[in-house]
């Protein structure tokens, strides 16, 4: 069976130079239920303690449909300020440009605001990747690219990114800026496998966009599977894990890793000893029968 290249210990975040742990750790979880700043910052430590260094947040993270727009990014920001020396450790990824309870604006003037205001909840004075949220379709890009470029120059971000943004917005967007975009978000699972055929990952490996999954257990079903498709994706991922002596969710963390575009899955449990564990997918080795086995059972028809 023709095994498939490891998985390097650090990726380049796209062009930027900023060295990243090949798996990442998301807080769109962080705020609910309530949670302490210690009880976050126990989250932060395990992601940090297994060597999980990019950590990706937004704006709207907390907002439940009508309060806690900001509350994660607050609650990462007592984290660190509690514990100055985290920052270092970490590279600090979050979003903007949507607009609760909606739409999206990504004018100037709105723009700017969330940046600052990202600044100011997180405690930072720079933040290592922003992205662009959603796309906001009343934006121009060259306008939008004019705003990102000049939040770059102005030290408030080191590097940019999109997230949920077609080939063609990517593409119209990095043509006007002139800091290019280093990263695209979309969601990406064993059971979200569009972008491995509509052109998304193509392009990524085309620009150098470093590609970080959302959703790589696809929000937990993958965890408890239910109808034919996901329990056919959860089978071919078992036989893979077993073999590997992982459990599935490691199984599928590896099985994203191990695409040629250098795919980050964001791990999304707010659970230290299940961040601790995704760390472990570095460490498996998948063959090209097996990786497209999960391919075919997602696909839920054979290759042509
Ligand atoms: P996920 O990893 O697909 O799902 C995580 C959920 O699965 C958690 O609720 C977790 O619960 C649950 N889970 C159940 N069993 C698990 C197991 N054995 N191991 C791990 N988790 C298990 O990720 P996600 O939370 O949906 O998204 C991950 C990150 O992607 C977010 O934090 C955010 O950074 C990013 N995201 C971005 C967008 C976007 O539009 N750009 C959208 C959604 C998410 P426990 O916490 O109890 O473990």
């Amino acid at each position: 069976m023709s095994q498939l290249p490891a998985v390097p210990a650090t990726r380049t975040l796209g062009s930027s130079g900023i060295a990243i742990s090949p798996i990442a750790w998301g807080m769109w979880r962080l705020a609910d239920g309530g949670r302490s700043a210690a009880e976050a910052a126990k989250l932060v430590h395990a992601a940090l303690d297994a060597e999980i260094t990019l950590l990706d947040t937004a704006d709207i993270y907390g907002f439940d449909g009508t309060n806690g727009f900001g509350d994660a990014e607050a609650l990462l920001g007592q984290v660190l300020a509690s514990e100055p020396g985290l920052r270092a450790r970490m590279v600090l990824a979050t979003k903007g440009g949507i607009m609760p309870p909606l739409p999206y604006d990504q004018s100037s003037d709105y723009l700017n605001s969330a940046i600052d205001a990202s600044l100011r909840r997180l405690g930072t004075d720079m933040i290592d990747l922003w992205q662009i949220h959603r796309p906001d379709i009343l934006a121009h890009p060259q306008e939008v690219a004019r705003t990102l470029d000049a939040a770059v120059a102005a030290g408030k971000v080191r590097a940019l990114g999109v997230s949920n943004f077609t080939p063609a917005q990517i593409a119209a967007l990095n043509h006007f800026l002139g800091q290019k975009l280093v990263s695209t978000q979309p969601e990406i699972s064993p059971l979200r496998i569009e972008c491995f055929e509509n052109g998304e990952l193509d392009q990524a490996m085309q620009l150098g966009l470093t590609p970080l999954a959302w959703s790589p257990l696809s929000g937990g079903r993958l965890a408890s599977p239910a109808g034919e498709r996901p329990l056919a994706v959860a089978a071919a991922l078992d036989a893979a894990a077993e073999r590997a002596g992982v459990s599935r969710t490691v199984a599928a963390y590896s099985w994203l890793m191990a695409h040629p575009a250098g795919i980050v899955p964001i791990i999304g449990s707010q659970n230290p000893a299940r961040i601790a564990e995704g760390a472990a997918a570095l460490s498996v080795r998948w063959n090209r029968e097996d990786w497209y086995a999960v391919l075919v059972a997602a696909r839920g028809e054979n290759l042509p």
